[in-house]
């Protein structure tokens, strides 16, 4: 027998052998996700990607990849509202132009735990402060100011109009023109306080280390964030924005 001939059927078990581990460790690893992702899995929810966001869970690295679910679809979106207590009651879509309108429409007056004077917005926007006010409004409140928060103010939403800039309009329509941003003014504690970032933003006093906190956190759960420190425009408020590009001052 030639040497070539001795040599192919070793490489062919060489081959063989080879295809046979792959594929064998594909169906174990298979097998292993199935396991874990089942609806009666060991998996808790807030680790597995595939359930569905709940506001209350602790935050894990699926939490964002729950929230930018939900956050694209408005039927998941009412439904993770709806579990967490959240206040936003369905209307229809606003359709006004390209440029503006409420896509996901809805009024929200409560969220998990705090008031809001009522607003009409898109559940996006909606879901966006649920997460803050749960994973960093209350904790903050509790923290450094030993009280929690029993109602928010926001002086809007929705507003059919261009960006205002410090030298006046800008030619681009403002994220507020599809609700995709609400304005914060303020809060009351549950032990009666009243906060306003125009009065107490400023200072060493706790109550102005809790706006900042909250406004810096605000960060981890909008894309896009201007305080009083961005310029005078927003003395008086946060912006809190939906869209954009992770910028935050
Ligand atoms: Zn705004």
């Amino acid at each position: 027998m030639s040497e070539e001939k001795q040599r192919r059927p070793v490489l062919r078990w060489a081959a063989l052998s080879v295809l046979s581990a792959i594929s064998s460790a594909a169906l174990f690893g298979l097998l292993g996700l199935w396991l874990l992702l089942r609806p009666d899995g060991p998996l808790p929810d807030h680790w597995n990607p595939t359930k569905r966001l709940t506001v209350a869970a602790p935050v894990t690295i699926v939490t964002r990849f729950q929230m930018m679910r939900a956050l694209g679809d408005v039927a998941e979106c009412r439904a993770v509202l709806d579990q967490a207590g959240v206040a936003f009651a369905p209307m229809n879509d606003l359709e006004v132009d390209e440029n503006c309108g409420i896509a996901g429409r809805g009024q929200l007056s409560k969220l998990a735990n705090s008031r809001l004077n009522r607003v009409e917005t898109r559940c996006a926007t909606v879901l966006r402060l649920a997460m803050w006010e749960h994973h960093v409004v209350q904790p903050a409140a509790q923290d450094l100011l030993g009280t929690s928060v029993s109602s928010i103010t926001q002086i809007g939403s929705y507003n059919c109009r261009k960006m205002r800039t410090s030298r006046g309009s800008d030619g681009r329509w403002s994220s507020h023109a599809k609700a995709n941003a609400i304005d914060i003014t303020g809060m009351r504690l549950a032990d009666g306080r009243r906060l306003s970032l125009l009065k107490d933003w400023d200072g060493d006093d706790p109550e102005a280390a809790f706006l900042r906190k909250i406004w810096r956190g605000s960060c981890d759960w909008f894309r896009l964030v201007l305080g009083p420190d961005y310029n005078q425009l927003h003395a008086d408020h946060f912006h809190l924005e939906n869209t954009g590009w992770g910028f935050c001052r």
